[in-house]
């Protein structure tokens, strides 16, 4: 079941995806040559309790951090950690906020300083992969439609679709009903309605789709070590075009 949110329940969730796009955009500020991971998750950490809000992730599975900071090769869930930010890498960012009862879940990726014009092209084609999910997530599509425009972008331009993980519906937990995987062929699935709320979030690579989870229980990797990004929105469903959740405050 896919679960419509009222006009009530969409002004709160506006409130927490605003909170997480606002912590994800100061955490990507933040990140710079010699910095750890760590320290960018306790400023993540700070601004939270600030905004009088908690990460979705801390604890989460018992997960370990309050954002997932994923490093070149690693996709999603990597855990803060001392490893320093050096020249050259790319951060991929994810972060939920729960607030008043409703999650808001965003995901960007940052290069420091890269100048491989392969890896510049991963990253450009990631967020162009999320710009034309979040183009088909509107009232009268089906759900597949989503997935297709990723595969679509993702294919042309010869990247690795990891296929492990997935977007998912969102709003009172992080991760509800349904799951929108980043292939498969358009026009299936339930007809998209105004009020569904939707995590879009292609994980793209430059190289093998496939991916393995580190010893650590968490960090996946791609399998053949070259790097990988990823980028995500909270959206919700409406006529003629999704509305944005994950939104910075201006
Ligand atoms: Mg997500």
């Amino acid at each position: 079941m896919i679960k419509i949110k009222s006009t009530a329940e969409l002004d709160r969730m506006r409130v927490s995806c605003r909170m997480a796009a606002t912590v994800r955009d100061a955490v990507a500020k933040a990140i710079k040559p010699g910095v750890t991971t760590l320290e960018l998750d306790e400023y993540a950490q700070e601004l939270i309790a600030k905004m009088g809000a908690k990460s979705a992730f801390y604890g989460y599975r018992g997960f370990p951090g309050h954002i997932c900071v994923s490093v070149n090769d690693e996709v999603v869930h990597g855990i803060p950690s001392q490893r320093i930010v050096r020249l050259g890498d790319i951060l991929s960012v994810d972060f939920g906020v729960t607030y008043d009862g409703f999650v808001g879940d965003t995901a960007t990726t940052v290069m420091v300083g890269v100048t491989d014009p392969d890896v510049i092209r991963l990253i450009t084609v990631t967020e162009k992969a999320l710009t034309a999910a979040i183009e088909q997530a509107v009232v009268g599509n089906r759900l597949s439609d989503i997935s297709h425009a990723v595969e679509t972008v993702a294919t042309a331009a010869g990247m690795g679709i990891v296929r492990d993980f997935v977007g998912h519906g969102i709003g009172r937990k992080m991760h509800e009903d349904p799951q929108i995987p980043n292939f498969g062929r358009p026009g299936r699935g339930p007809k998209l309605r105004a009020g569904m709320t939707f995590a879009l979030e292609p994980m793209l690579n430059l190289g093998t789709e496939e991916v393995e989870v580190m010893s650590d229980g968490w960090t996946v990797l791609t399998k053949d070590r070259r790097p990988s990004a990823h980028f995500e929105h909270t959206v919700a469903i409406a006529e003629g075009q999704a509305e944005i959740l994950t939104v910075a405050e201006k």
